[in-house]
């Protein structure tokens, strides 16, 4: 973009380029996405190794922009962290999440609800109540429902973490690091937070069967996290798989289920149901 400069010459400033404008809109549009009901979920079904049955969904935000059309997660997650909009967003993704799944019926199918979890929800004191509400909103029972958290997070926040693990579990809440190996990855964490479940990030899994030079070491790597995870009786998904040979090789390796496009993209709440419920 360009800007006056003190002596009427137009500068070009790189720093407001096109990139910064989108995100100022997106910035500005994002406060009304919510009360606009331009917010929904999807949700992409994860399935068992090696039956392939259905275990479980995670709750993935989707934002419908009336003129951008749909803006990522990816893009918005992150602008909405810079601020208190990511507490309201995860707010209501949680609590949609809960009484989609209890309309579903998770507990009595056994099915499981995964649900994205900010650092800055987490780190809230009120973040436990605020679950505890979302589960009693809709009557959902705390064993349907993990709460994915990212590895980086949990860095930051080990100490805060000990304590509402504690009060999670006591809901009966489930909690999986998200995008596991991607972070600076502490053993400790393993070591003093229950984890129900650790998903291996994509960059693994795509990694796992390409052929290329490193494919040994990949598959490798793939099982020392499956037998660390195991040994802590950890239970491991699998994401981003995209081809048979992927999903056969974690077969193999004794992953314990696999979540990817070669299974389901994420998908809206009524195609979900209609096609695996
Ligand atoms: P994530 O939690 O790691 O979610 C997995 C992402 O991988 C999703 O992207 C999903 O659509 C995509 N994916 C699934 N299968 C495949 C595959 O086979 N191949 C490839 N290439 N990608 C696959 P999505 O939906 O765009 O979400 C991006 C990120 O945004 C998520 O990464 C998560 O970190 C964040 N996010 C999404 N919803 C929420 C939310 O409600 N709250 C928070 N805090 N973050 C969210
Ligand atoms: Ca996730
Ligand atoms: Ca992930
Ligand atoms: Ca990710």
């Amino acid at each position: 973009a360009k800007q006056q400069g003190n002596n009427g010459w137009v500068r070009f400033q790189p720093e407001t380029g096109a990139a910064e404008l989108r995100r100022q809109q997106l910035r500005e549009d994002l406060r009304h996405a919510l009360e606009r009901g331009e917010c929904e979920l999807h949700y992409q079904p994860q399935f068992s190794l090696p039956e392939r049955r259905l275990v479980g969904v995670e709750a993935l935000l989707r934002w419908r922009h009336p003129q951008l059309g749909t803006i990522s997660p990816a893009e918005f997650i992150p602008l909405a962290e810079e601020g208190p909009l990511i507490l309201e967003l995860g707010a209501w993704a949680l609590r949609e999440a809960c009484c989609q799944a209890q309309t579903w019926n998770f507990g009595e199918r056994k099915l499981l609800m995964s649900v994205n979890v900010s650092v800055r929800q987490f780190e809230r004191p009120d973040f436990v109540p605020q679950v505890e509400a979302a589960l009693a909103a809709c009557g959902l029972p705390g064993g349907c429902l993990i709460l994915e958290l990212t590895e980086t997070l949990l860095h930051q926040e080990a100490q805060v973490g000990a304590q509402t693990f504690n009060e999670l579990h006591r809901l009966g809440v489930h909690i999986a690091i998200d995008d596991f190996g991607t972070g600076y990855s502490n053993i400790q964490l393993l070591r003093h937070l229950p984890f129900r479940q650790l998903k291996i990030d994509r960059s693994f899994v795509q990694d796992l069967a390409d052929g290329a030079a490193g494919l040994a070491s990949a598959q490798h790597f793939m099982k020392v996290m499956l037998n660390l995870a195991h040994g802590l009786g950890i239970n491991v998904v699998a994401e981003g798989v995209e081809t048979q040979a992927q999903f056969d090789l974690l077969t193999q390796l004794g992953c314990d289920k696999a979540q990817g496009f070669l299974l389901s993209p994420p998908l809206p709440a009524g195609e979900l149901a209609s096609t695996f419920l």
